[in-house]
């Protein structure tokens, strides 16, 4: 009895799954996080923080008299990291290491609902609690912070390009690798959306909501262009104070109300943070990752990418023969309109691979083929 269980538990592929995440951020975090405090005994979150809050301002700090001084002074002290130098932090190896499991299990097919269970809360844990890893800069910083920088100040920051190569490079090669592997906020939905409930809006009309995400991220773009001038006279004014720099920018995007990843710092004492928690948690019961489908501006850019990536989940049409139980035994609307050849209209792909068991004609399968 103890043997078979035991057996169970090794070839389990949630079990190995986990172990294999859970092993491997572990590996990649430690010496890297000794790299980057300097200090082995110091707290890993708070440590990583300060590296990053540090190399914000000095990229962004004005070129004024006194801004002068103060970057001489800092360049002193540490020269400014460098967008190579954040992606080789401990958080993006993480991300990227989340990315590989991902496609290892993809390409062995050894997924099925208990594995993206056990992923997602790895992913969850890791990049959405505060404790191993910083929250923020949140993914939505690497699109709207890091275009509003670039346009006032003439300058990528590397902390903001870093996020944005570490999201976007890897899911250009396999459909939305970032959201369905990485991303706290998608991982949070999908958990909810779990949980068994009625009624389940599956087919939900995909075209509505990729419309309200397309017109906010157009609405983030004319908001910006139509407030430039004055940002960036402000930004001259506040000069090298990058915290409020940062505040005056969040104040004129439209995301800044409805950016759910603000959420992830777990304000529980804010009534604000319990009114949106619960709309997004009711809505992630009905509906598959409704803030991803209808607002997140990288759901909406990487939807665009998921046209040309070439990894992605495929049907051989040979193997297939309609049953449709991929559609009842996925957890996502995109199954039904990649049966039917609807490959420009379909709703996001995050290659979670849950479709892939369902089929037992094995006609379903995720590689890079073209
Ligand atoms: S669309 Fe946005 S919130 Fe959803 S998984 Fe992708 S990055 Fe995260
Ligand atoms: S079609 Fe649906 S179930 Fe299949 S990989 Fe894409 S999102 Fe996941």
């Amino acid at each position: 009895m103890s043997l078979s269980r035991s057996t169970f538990l090794i070839k389990s592929p949630l079990v190995l799954s986990l172990f294999f995440a859970f092993a491997f951020c572990l590996a990649i975090s430690m010496p890297v996080l000794a790299t980057e405090t300097g200090d082995t005994s110091a707290s890993p979150s708070h440590s990583h923080d300060s590296v990053q809050v540090q190399s914000v301002s000095d990229s962004v700090a004005q070129p004024s008299t006194l801004a002068e001084q103060h970057q001489e002074e800092t360049t002193e002290k540490s020269a400014p990291l460098g967008t190579l130098d954040f992606l080789m932090t401990s958080k993006y190896l993480a991300w990227f290491g989340m990315m590989v499991v991902g496609v290892v299990l993809l390409l062995l097919k050894r997924i099925n609902r208990w594995v993206r269970l056990g992923m997602m809360l790895v992913a969850f844990v890791l990049f959405g609690l505060d404790y191993i890893f910083m929250v923020h800069p949140s993914p939505m910083c690497g699109v709207t912070k890091l275009f509003t920088f670039w346009f006032t100040r003439g300058t990528a920051v590397p902390v903001f390009l870093a996020i944005f190569l570490a999201i976007f490079v890897p899911s250009l090669l396999g459909r939305k690798l970032f959201c369905g592997w990485v991303c706290p906020l998608g991982a949070f939905q999908e958990l909810i959306n779990k949980i068994p409930f009625k009624p389940r809006w599956k087919q939900f009309n995909f075209g509505m909501f990729n419309a309200v995400r397309f017109a906010l991220l157009a609405m983030f773009f004319l908001t910006f262009f139509d407030v430039k001038s004055y940002l960036s006279y402000f930004a001259q004014d506040v000069g090298n104070v990058p915290p409020d720099l940062l505040t005056a920018y969040s104040a004129y995007s439209v995301y800044d109300p409805i950016n759910y990843f603000e959420q992830l710092h777990w304000g529980v004492s804010d009534v604000r943070w319990w009114i949106m928690m619960i709309i997004l948690v009711v809505a992630s019961l009905a509906l598959y990752r409704p803030f991803c489908y209808s607002i997140c501006p990288i759901g909406a850019i990487s939807w665009l990418g998921e046209k040309i990536a070439p990894g992605r989940v495929r049907i051989d049409r040979k193997l297939c023969n309609d049953c449709q139980v991929c559609v009842i035994k996925s957890p996502c609307p995109t199954i039904k309109p990649l049966l039917e050849g609807k490959n420009l209209t379909l709703p996001d792909c995050t290659s979670c691979g849950e479709c892939i068991g369902t089929c037992n004609r094995k006609a379903i399968t995720f590689g890079f083929r073209r």
